[in-house]
């Protein structure tokens, strides 16, 4: 029987293995696996939402709740006061490889503007 589990859903059911932050019953925090930044972790929701622009009306929550964790991560990790950078990646043009929404939190050193 086909697989259809997402990666990030299988990283969420511990089926894949993470070095996860922060869970709860709508969001998983995991280290990135390739860190662009010394700090470098991904916030992803349960529910497989492909990527932002097809999040619907009834993912508010969902979607607030992922903010709100990154930044929660961010301050237990203590970079609330040095600053971090949460960035979602949408389709071909945006960078987005893996098609399950997914919040990046970037930190550990100044950090570029504009990104590349
Ligand atoms: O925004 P984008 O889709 O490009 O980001 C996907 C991210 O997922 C990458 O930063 C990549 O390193 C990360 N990744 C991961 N663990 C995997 C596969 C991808 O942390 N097993």
């Amino acid at each position: 029987m086909e697989d259809e589990k997402t990666l990030f859903q299988k990283i969420c059911d511990k089926e894949i293995p993470a070095e996860i932050l922060h869970e709860d019953d709508l969001c998983v925090c995991f280290k990135d696996i390739s860190p662009q930044a010394p700090v470098h972790y991904l916030v992803v929701p349960r529910k497989p939402i492909v990527r932002v622009a097809e999040a619907s009306p009834e993912d508010r929550n969902v979607l607030g709740h992922l903010l709100l964790t990154a930044a929660q991560v961010a301050r237990q990790q203590g970079f609330d006061e040095s600053g971090f950078r949460l960035v979602i990646n949408n389709g071909p043009d945006g960078g987005e490889a893996v098609p399950h929404l997914h919040v990046h939190i970037l930190a550990g050193r100044p950090l570029e503007w504009p990104p590349g």
